[in-house]
Order: structure tokens, then C-alpha cells, then sequence
């Protein structure tokens, strides 16, 4: 409703210094939780452990801080939600999972690396999804008692959604207007990992419920996910809490081909980091705005006015003023 609270997040995960999209996400969020004197809130998303970089982190948060972008709730701060990283909520999400088998909304799936990739070789469009989920290895293939019996064994698994069969996904995006999906063309993607650790779409759900999240901003590579998060909403029985969505565009390369990324920068001679970030793995430096000598207010403004202007020939504004 128009009465609820603007709450938005930033939920980078910590896999690498942050690129000059990723501070934009940052800004837009804030931005329209300063409008709305709602609150912005940092949270980390640190679920896929074979990509977490040591530093990121704290690399995220500086780079907050330098940017004058400060989370309104942070443990730091004695914010009232807590905790913010995701790999400490575990227990959480094997519970909602859990809940979706029992509606019927998603199933164990015991098939191992090794079977999916012999799948894949025989079918190079192979997808986990309602086509051949039922000559998978799964408890929708399986007897109850055999699903019991594999369970009890402790024969590792994970948990998929089961997404519906020919229905359509359709939302309102507050930047694309209405969107729809086949729900044909979806994979059954998997919720909870063999480790117990959720994947992405499910903590994404989880913790914007639980966060009392009311709009996401979020870059456009994350539009395909959305009837996946949807579908979560509606299954969890969450509907009337459901934020609004805004996917933003990204920030191309120069040549309009493709997003840019950090090979562009070195390329072209402009950082894409807002601060110097280390690599710690490779040894390598890539450099950032801050150490290049730009003032945080300047680098805040060129990221406000990228794509933007307010109708006048005004270049410069100030955080405030955006
Ligand atoms: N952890 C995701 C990222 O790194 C966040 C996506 C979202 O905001 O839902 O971009």
C-alpha cells in the first residue's frame, strides 16, 4: 500500500572491489530511501563460497563510506536488523525450503554433478526443468519411500523449486513497466545447495521478506531472475509483502557492445573501481577513482547524471540535491 515504509537494500555479494555499477546500485537505493525518508540498509550476500574474495567486504563498506552512501542500519550503528551477512542465516533458509516441499512448490533432487554433466553431453539444451524432470533422479521420479530411504542415508542433496508448467509470470517493473515469462522456458532452479547453503533465490526472497524490503533496484542482469523470486513470493505465501521491483539499465561500454567491465577501464584509461582494489589472488592492483585524485562528490555526481538529467542544463548537483 502507499502507507508502507520505504525500506531498499544494496546486497552486493563479496566477490571483488567494487565497479562503478555496482556504486550506481548503491546510489539509486539510497537516493529513493533519502527521497522517502525510508531506510537503506547494506546487506551481504555472501551464500556462493567458492567466489568469496578475503577484503571485499571491507572494500564495500569503505567505498560506502567514501561515497558519503551510509547504510541507515548496520550493526555498527546499533540498527535494529541484524545479522547482515546471509552465510550466518543458514538455518533460516533450510526452513523455508523445507516449507516449499511440503506445499508441493519444490522437491529433493539427488542426482549427482557427475549424472547432470553424462545429461549434458548427451543433450547439449539439457535443463533441469518440467521436460525430463521426471527422468531425473528426484522426489518427484521416486516413490515416497525410496525419497525417505535416500534422505536417511544421508545421500547428499539439493532442493529445487518446481516451477509450473504453462503459466505466465507477469509484474509491473517500475523502469520497464509490464513485464512477462513463460514459465516454460524456467529452469527448476535449485533453492538449497548439498552444503545446506541456499542459493541466491532463495536467500534473495528470504531476507527481503524478513528485511521488510518495500522496493529492490537492482541491475538489469537480474530481470531473468525476477519470475523465479516472484514465484517464491506466491509460494511462501508472502504475496501482499512483495517490494516493488526496478531493474536499471547498466552501464555499457563506451561502444554501446556489452556491459562494461573492468577490462574496459585498463583498455581505455579510466578506472571503473570507485577506490584502488587488490587482488589478492593474482597480485594485481586495479585503479580507482579515489586514488586517481577525484573527489567522492564528483564521482557521486557523474554516476547521478549518467542517463539522467532534471530537464534544465545543470551538470553538477550535490548528493543532497540528487
Ligand atoms: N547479490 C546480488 C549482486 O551481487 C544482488 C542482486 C539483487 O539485488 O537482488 O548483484
Amino acid at each position: 500500500s502507499s502507507e508502507r515504509k520505504v525500506r531498499v537494500r544494496f546486497a552486493p555479494s563479496p566477490t571483488g572491489g567494487l565497479h562503478l555499477g555496482g556504486v550506481r546500485t548503491a546510489l539509486f537505493n539510497y537516493l529513493y530511501a533519502r527521497k522517502h525518508q525510508g531506510d537503506f540498509i547494506l546487506r551481504v550476500e555472501d551464500t556462493d563460497q567458492t567466489r568469496f574474495v578475503a577484503g571485499a567486504e571491507e572494500y564495500i563498506n569503505e567505498c560506502l563510506a567514501w561515497c558519503g552512501l551510509t547504510p541507515d542500519e548496520s550493526p555498527l550503528k546499533g540498527g535494529t536488523f541484524g545479522p547482515y551477512r546471509q552465510s550466518e542465516r543458514k538455518p533460516s533458509y533450510r526452513q523455508f525450503a523445507e516449507q516449499l516441499i511440503e506445499k508441493g512448490y519444490a522437491y529433493y533432487a539427488f542426482d549427482t554433478a557427475a549424472e547432470l554433466e553424462e545429461q549434458r553431453k548427451d543433450q547439449p539444451n539439457f535443463r533441469y526443468s518440467q521436460e525430463n524432470r521426471l527422468n531425473l533422479r528426484n522426489s518427484l521420479s521416486l516413490s515416497k519411500e525410496e525419497t525417505q530411504e535416500l534422505l536417511l542415508a544421508g545421500i547428499p542433496h539439493t532442493i529445487r523449486i518446481k516451477v509450473p508448467t504453462d503459466e505466465t509470470v507477469s509484474f509491473t517493473d517500475m523502469i520497464r513497466g509490464q513485464v512477462s515469462f513463460d514459465t516454460n522456458l524456467i529452469d527448476d532452479k535449485v533453492l538449497l545447495k548439498a552444503d545446506g547453503m541456499p542459493t541466491y533465490h532463495l536467500a534473495v526472497v528470504v531476507d527481503d521478506k524478513a528485511m521488510e524490503i518495500s522496493h529492490v533496484f537492482r541491475g538489469e542482469e537480474w530481470l531473468p531472475s525476477a519470475p523465479i523470486h516472484i514465484l517464491l513470493w506466491e509460494y511462501l505465501g508472502w504475496n501482499e509483502h512483495m517490494p516493488k521491483w526496478a531493474h536499471l539499465p547498466l552501464i555499457l561500454k563506451p561502444d554501446g557492445n556489452g556491459k562494461l567491465s573492468k577490462r574496459d577501464g585498463d583498455r581505455l584509461g579510466f578506472p571503473v573501481y570507485a577506490m584502488n582494489w587488490k587482488d589478492t589472488q593474482s597480485d594485481t592492483m586495479t585503479k580507482g577513482f579515489r586514488e586517481m585524485g577525484f573527489l567522492p562528490e564528483a564521482f557521486v555526481n557523474m554516476l547521478g547524471v549518467l542517463g539522467w538529467n532534471d530537464g534544465t542544463e545543470k551538470e553538477l548537483f550535490s548528493l543532497e540535491e540528487l
